[in-house]
């Protein structure tokens, strides 16, 4: 059984009407806690309200929560009976009325490249709640792992380049959910402290503790790119606690410089998502006019480029150490003439930036195809030659090509959403 959802939870956006001709999806279904619910996803003061549901003191909590959340997100424990600092009599109280449930892997594709691809399963049949999918992509790399995290099951938006923007929007991610994603990844590539480095794997180094760690100590999950299905900013409180989780020092301990929230440009979220979450910001821009983004981006109807631009000039702690990515869809006879490769460097003078031209890849039924690799190219120099770094530089950009269809690799299997992951991996340099 699933329940209508009312509007008024959509964001801020639904106060006002839309603009004419602009669609902004309401979720079909809510999120149905279970009788049960999980540990991972809370906050300190809610796992502090947890263990206090369960009797514990006021005197212990704080070390209780520091110990649970260290068995959490730095050991992965997925059963209470693995936290063995914790007391038996708590760990059975905690076990009677929680669990430690991150989303069930349903399938697990690796590819060639190391690329990692799982479709995962939300809640647990409880309460008649629809049990819905999503995926989560690891994309590892000499010097970083990077995984790809969704914030909605469907999207808010229509983007017209996008595949997930023809699906409806289900519902938001719970914290719990999205977390979840960064747990499953850890528990799949064995990525929590003292899990032992499985025989025969040479991609990365290991440490005296035998753990996964690249050069220098990382872990194998060391970025995350809020780029896979939905809008992250209407999910805001959601993707902002999930982030603040990742980013904890004494947890997942993703720095974050290293995490990067993706946006098609919700403005006035884009500020919050500076003050709350301070992580490193990308926006869909891929037009330098608005008639054509109102119609790649409809939410450009609403937040117009300029506006767009304001609230990213504005975005705290900006630097050339701290720019903002702008990605640009390269489309074939759309958005793609030297003209606007000139006056996209125009539109961003003055902004901490960095540009990555995402090479098209057609999915059945869309209207648009992927611009020439030429023109890619020198689209690509005139962008170099105004100072920034070339945007379709490496290896992996080419093989992205294959995005395309210009190549046969087994990269052409990949689907839209993790090439812009892959896109994602240059935004950390
Ligand atoms: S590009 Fe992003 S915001 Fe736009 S429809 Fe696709 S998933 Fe939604």
């Amino acid at each position: 059984m699933t329940e209508p959802l009312q509007s008024a939870s959509v964001a801020s956006t639904t106060a006002s009407s839309p603009p004419p001709g602009f669609v902004e999806k309401t979720p079909l279904e809510r999120y149905l806690p279970p009788a049960k619910p999980s540990l991972v996803g809370l906050s300190r003061a809610q796992l502090s309200e947890a263990l206090a549901s369960v009797g514990v003191p006021a005197v212990q909590r704080k070390m209780r929560v520091q110990q649970i959340w260290h068995w959490l997100y730095v050991r992965g424990a997925r059963e209470f009976a693995a936290m063995t600092s914790v007391s038996k009599e708590l760990r059975a109280a905690l076990a009677a009325q929680f669990t430690l449930a991150r989303p069930e892997v349903v399938a697990e594709q690796i590819s060639a490249d190391g690329t990692r691809k799982w479709l995962l399963r939300l809640g647990d049949g409880h309460s008649g709640e629809r049990r819905h999918e999503i995926e989560c992509v690891y994309i590892p790399d000499a010097d970083r792992g990077t995984l790809c995290l969704s914030s909605q099951v469907g999207c808010t938006l229509t983007c017209s380049f996008c595949h997930t923007g023809t699906q409806r929007l289900v519902r938001n991610l719970t914290p719990g959910e999205i977390v979840g994603q960064i747990m499953v990844a850890r528990d799949r590539l064995d990525d929590w402290l003292g899990v032992a480095r499985p025989a025969g794997e040479s991609a990365v180094a290991s440490s005296a503790g035998g753990q996964r760690l690249r050069q220098g100590g990382q872990r194998l999950v060391s970025n995350i790119v809020m780029m896979g299905m939905g809008e992250p900013l209407y999910n805001f409180e959601a993707v902002r606690d999930a982030l603040l989780i990742a980013a904890d020092g004494e947890g997942i301990a993703i720095s974050k410089r290293r995490i990067t929230l993706s946006t098609s440009g919700v403005v006035p979220e884009i500020a919050r998502a500076g003050a709350e979450i301070g992580c490193m910001l990308a926006v869909s821009l891929h037009a330098v006019g608005d008639e054509l983004r109102n119609e790649l981006v409809p939410l450009n109807r609403k937040y117009p480029i300029k506006q767009l631009l304001d609230a990213c000039r504005n975005y705290p702690g900006l630097s050339n150490a701290r720019r903002i990515t702008f990605e640009y869809v390269m489309l074939k006879d759309v958005n793609d003439s030297l003209g606007e490769a000139k006056a996209l460097v125009k539109l961003l003078a003055g902004i901490p930036a960095k540009i990555n031209l995402i090479p098209f890849n057609p999915w059945p039924g869309s209207r648009y195809e992927c611009s020439d690799w030429e023109q890619i190219e020198k689209f690509s120099e005139i962008i170099f030659n105004a100072g920034y770094a070339s945007p379709v530089r490496t290896p992996r950009g080419r093989d992205i090509l294959a995005a395309c269809g210009q190549l046969k690799s087994a990269s052409e299997k990949l689907s839209a959403r993790e090439r812009l992951a892959l896109r994602a991996m240059a935004m950390t340099d």
